[in-house]
């Protein structure tokens, strides 16, 4: 599932209705903590930094489809004009009807309306049509941001979206689904899922998706009691769940099976109660008339050691009795190791309310990688599974690269107006990625103005060296600091006229990934190639000699382009039937040398002589996911016509 970003498109504006996670604790009207405020800023500065004013719609607390002052938003809509300073808020005391709608309607770039609990309607939780459609009618985009509650489908998250006619994530769900996307799937290793809080039942399904990934799990919390118990050992009165004990046991199995390291606890600090006085015992030593309230500072030891020597981190849950003093105390030090670990390089994850906390009261909030503001969500997507809310705003199939080669043409002036039409001409609406390839001498002079277009700039050739005595090349590091993202390694023109060979080609695109950038490599028959039968022997090698043994390489930083060489420049381009079989055979290729996975992600794009003409026979195939323009990107015209037909 793609879901598309509020990055991707200009506002322009339009009113925002914007679906946040205000959902913040309030106490006589006061707000006591603004987080989920402070988390909705980026999403909401973006919006209204581009003239669009937002209609900022949340729940909170749990009113019961009627409005209860207690959970009024007045208090959020305060709070938030006191933080947004430069911006005026606005309130409104009702969720929809023609008060709201005419208020909506009205709004000036700058101004921000929140409007009152959405479950003050019965509506909202039942995802009811009339309600969606009546919340629909205030503004013209749809941005969600809650990712709290992207699990559900409400008629804010779900209904109005649909409406709508889908819409775009805000950055705080983007971030979220980055951190538990690609940092999941594809971690960093050794990778360490530590899992905490009283049920195995909670988090049973997480364990069973992430299990094949891992190299550690570590088990605390009560729901080492479980886990315990299924080795037949004792555990006095601690909280165990009976009915899971079997399902830990093929948990372990399963573990050591999968050559993952299953640590659990090895002392838990226990008590007769919960206010009795704690004593620290070994793990298999629990007094009868006693319960363990937190793993011991052995346990923590041992989990030390794990947590710093992995790659990636994530904990989801508390290691004891968080709430009561002193069971708090193994929880507080993972979240310092946490916080450790993420200093000396790891990823970390922390996700639930209690481990959350932790962190936030250790101090280590700012340290970690990422810290999730959804307890329910967060778990949806460690098991693998989509988030319902999300598919109302996904879009099919990859996004589109489209990328304009400019070889050795163009003008500092030249390049722009082209700039200049891309933003004019919205070329972010047709939901792609657009890259300029101008030439080198071009590329330091365009980065604000490509920024503004919301075009990403690329190197036309890169050289595999850092820096050194290699007169006329430009390096990785170079074309980062001059603006790009983007480069292309083996274009025809390189490898035909400059000579480089496959070799050359994979040390250029391996330097250019692994220093940071994302690499375009082309592959392509000639002529003669194709007319002897050799077509798929040629590019099959070319695709083998750059893609093996590459590190660092993912489906976003990777684009293969395929552009026959006899196509280039010529006028004559291969059809669109001729262009998806070699896509799908391309695709083979890298299913083969880096995986299925992978293959199904990364983008296969076509170039050759592509017009306005041609290019809508050509993208509409299923396997081409683009398209490297060279002669007609020298008009933005025609470039433009070309976006159109995506
Ligand atoms: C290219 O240079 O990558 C290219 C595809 O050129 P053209 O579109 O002019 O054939």
């Amino acid at each position: 599932m793609r879901v598309p970003s509020i990055r991707e498109i200009r506002t322009g504006g339009r009113t925002v209705f914007l679906r946040a996670d205000l959902n913040v604790p309030v106490e006589n009207g006061v707000v006591m903590d603004e987080s989920r405020i402070i988390a909705t800023l980026p999403t909401l500065r973006h919006v209204l930094d581009q003239g669009s004013p937002v209609v900022l719609a949340s729940h909170l607390g749990r009113p019961r489809g009627a409005p209860d002052q207690k959970y009024t938003m007045a208090p959020v809509a305060e709070k938030l004009s006191e933080i947004l300073e430069d911006y005026e808020v606005l309130f409104i005391d009702r969720t929809i009807g023609p008060r709201v709608e005419a208020m909506a309607m009205g709004l000036c770039p700058g101004q921000v309306l929140v409007i009152e609990n959405l479950r003050f309607h019965p509506g909202e939780e039942k995802n009811d049509r009339e309600f969606a459609l009546d919340l629909a009618k205030l503004a013209h985009i749809y941005v969600n941001d809650a990712f709290g509650t992207c699990h559900r489908e409400h008629a804010s998250t779900a209904g109005v979206p649909a409406a709508m006619g889908g819409g775009y994530t805000g950055l705080l769900v983007e971030k979220e689904l980055e951190a538990f996307g690609r940092m999941v799937t594809h971690p960093r290793k050794p990778f360490t899922v530590l899992m905490g809080g009283a049920k195995v039942s909670d988090k049973v399904a997480v364990i069973a998706h992430v299990l094949p990934k891992l190299d550690n799990l570590l088990i605390g919390g009560a729901m080492a009691f479980t886990f315990i118990r299924s080795r037949g050992v004792a555990t006095g009165r601690s909280l165990v769940e009976e009915d899971r004990i079997e399902t830990a046991g093929e948990i372990m199995r399963a573990a050591e099976k999968a050559g993952v390291n299953l640590v659990l606890p090895v002392d838990f600090v226990c008590s007769q109660s919960p206010d009795g006085p704690p004593v620290t015992v070994p793990w298999n030593r629990i007094p009868e008339d006693m319960a363990g309230y937190d793993i011991g500072p052995e346990s923590v030891e041992l989990f030390r050691d794990v947590l710093m020597k992995s790659g990636t981190i994530v904990w989801n849950g508390p290691m004891g009795l968080f709430e009561v003093e002193p069971f708090d105390a193994a929880t507080r030090e993972i979240a310092l190791i946490l916080g450790d670990a993420t200093s000396g390089g790891a990823i970390t994850i922390v996700g639930g309310g209690d481990s959350l906390r932790a962190v936030t009261e250790a101090g280590a909030l700012e340290k970690v990688t990422h810290a999730s503001t959804g307890g329910g969500a967060s778990l949806e997507l460690l098991q693998g599974n989509e988030l319902p809310a999300l598919g109302h705003i996904a879009v099919k199939g990859l996004r589109p690269l489209m990328g304009a080669n400019w070889k050795m043409n163009g003008t500092r002036q030249g390049a722009l107006d082209f700039l200049d039409d891309m933003m004019l001409g919205n070329s972010m609406h047709f939901g792609a990625d657009v890259v300029l390839f101008p030439p080198f001498t071009l590329i330091g002079g365009l980065s604000a103005a490509a920024e503004d277009a919301g075009v990403r700039l690329g190197g036309q050739d890169i050289h595999w060296e850092p820096g050194g005595a290699f007169t006329g090349e430009v390096s990785p590091g170079m074309l980062l600091e001059a603006g790009c993202s983007w480069f292309l390694a083996g274009h025809s023109e390189r490898r035909h006229i400059f000579g480089e060979t496959d070799a050359v080609v994979a040390r250029k695109l391996q330097a250019g990934i692994a220093a940071g950038l994302k690499g375009i490599l082309c592959v392509g028959e000639t002529l003669a190639q194709r007319e002897s039968g050799n077509t798929a022997i040629v590019v099959g090698k070319q695709v083998e000699a750059a893609l093996h043994g590459i590190s660092g390489a993912d489906p976003s930083n990777l684009v293969v382009a395929y552009e026959p060489v006899w196509a280039i420049g010529t006028g004559k381009n291969a059809t669109p039937e001729e262009a998806q079989k070699m896509h799908v055979f391309i695709r083979e290729r890298i299913g083969v040398i880096l995986g299925k996975d992978f293959a199904e992600e990364v983008r296969i794009i076509y170039g050759g002589s592509v017009t306005p003409g041609n290019s809508g026979g050509i993208l509409s195939q299923p396997d081409v996911n683009g398209a490297l323009v060279g002669g007609a990107s020298l008009g933005s015209e025609s470039f433009l016509d070309i976006l159109a037909s995506l």
